[in-house]
């Protein structure tokens, strides 16, 4: 009897360890989330469950494990907003993403935008999770966690008066998103087990 109840004790105090999973340490500890109110103002609020269900899904792929755990070991804390306009997700600054629930619409929107979207994009039928593992990439744990740099968009030079200019550079723009695309959000998809994204800017640029 008394070895059964060394055994439950073991058995629970394991389970509760199990518990305690880097999943839950992030969504307890790590997120801030905000919406806005009709004035367009931020406000913090609690992260929607149908939000943390993504990032749940996110947490469970290799990718997904390496950045959640750079977050708790860093003590990182990761803001999402969800945008006030459709057209405000998908986009990330810092450690703070933007977000939408509303994706067919944001897809739809996108193409209006781009209607020469390349072929291979893959950006129809997709998930919030398959977005929030691209926005990963451009946030700044993001790049710890894989050991990246910093790719600055902005490019100063020394013009022949002495003066500085600052430039904004669309070369190193489409470095970042494919870098973006290629370790993080296709990290994903393969776990997922759904096509790649192909291309971002041309046809198969990111493959
Ligand atoms: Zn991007």
């Amino acid at each position: 009897m008394k070895k059964l109840l060394f055994s439950i004790l073991i058995f629970t105090s394991l389970s509760s360890f199990a518990v305690n999973s880097d999943i839950d340490i992030f969504i307890e500890n790590h997120i801030e989330h905000f919406n806005y109110d009709s004035e367009g103002d931020e406000f913090a609020s609690k992260a929607p469950e149908s939000l943390i269900k993504y990032i749940r899904k996110f947490a469970e792929s290799p990718i997904g494990k390496i950045v959640i755990r750079t977050t708790i070991e860093n003590d990182v804390t990761v803001g999402f907003i969800q945008g006030f306009y459709v057209d405000d997700a998908f986009q990330a600054f810092d450690n703070t993403i933007v977000y939408t629930f509303e994706i067919e619409k944001w897809y739809e929107n996108k193409l209006i935008e781009f209607p020469d979207l390349p072929k291979g994009a893959n950006l129809h039928n997709i998930e919030l999770d398959v977005l929030l593992a691209h926005e990963f990439g451009h946030t700044g744990v993001g790049r710890i966690a894989l050991g990246l740099s910093v790719i600055d968009p902005y490019v100063s030079t020394s013009v022949s008066t002495g003066n500085v200019v600052t430039t904004f550079s669309r070369k190193k723009i489409r470095q970042e998103e494919l870098r973006a695309a290629r370790l993080f959000e296709n990290a994903y998809r393969t776990f997922r087990n759904i096509p790649l994204r192909r291309s971002y800017y041309v046809e198969n640029d990111v493959l």
